[in-house]
């Protein structure tokens, strides 16, 4: 048996150079698993500070799994402040305040802090709207919807007027 060297086939490619191949992707990036297309999620804001208008943001509701689609409210923790102006750290992105009043239940309902949670909510949201409440009202459980709930749950549409409604009321 004669033993015959592997051929190695090497091609240079003028002007191209392998840091440009391997280009750092600014942005995450997933793919839409029905259009194939590639969809640039932002990043979520760490902070607002008040007299800030709240950045649009293209992620889904924490709570009710809309496609926000427009200033996220958040559930704002550590308020303090940034040149004598209000300012909060951010978590979570949610439709509406009541969406973000209701994940804060979930998570940090029955907890030690969860009290302090409520009080920032009111404050952030008068902050944000220049409308005092005295607490923010919770959206709906999402489960009342019929794709969780089946048969007799609400539609997406009427979901979201309840959240108006809800809004409505505690602007009352
Ligand atoms: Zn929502």
């Amino acid at each position: 048996m004669s033993y015959r060297p592997r051929r190695r086939h090497i091609i240079i490619v003028k002007g191209i150079r392998l840091a440009d191949l391997l280009a750092p992707v600014e942005k995450p990036q997933t793919f839409d698993e029905d259009e194939d297309e590639v969809i640039f999620y932002e990043e979520l804001p760490k902070e607002w500070i008040s007299g800030n208008e709240l950045p649009p943001i293209n992620l889904k509701c924490w709570n009710c799994d809309c496609q926000i689609n427009g200033a996220a409210a958040f559930i704002p923790h550590n308020p303090h402040l940034v040149d004598k102006k209000v300012a909060f750290d951010r978590f979570g992105a949610y439709c509406s305040w009541p969406c973000a009043a209701r994940d804060a239940f979930h998570r940090f309902g029955g907890r030690k802090d969860y009290t302090s949670v409520v009080h920032s909510l009111a404050e952030a949201y008068f902050l944000a709207t220049g409308v005092t409440v005295p607490r923010v009202k919770l959206a709906p459980e999402k489960t009342m919807m019929a794709e969780y709930w089946g048969n007799g749950g609400m539609t997406r549409g009427e979901y979201r007027e309840a959240v108006r409604d809800i809004i409505n009321e505690m602007e009352m």
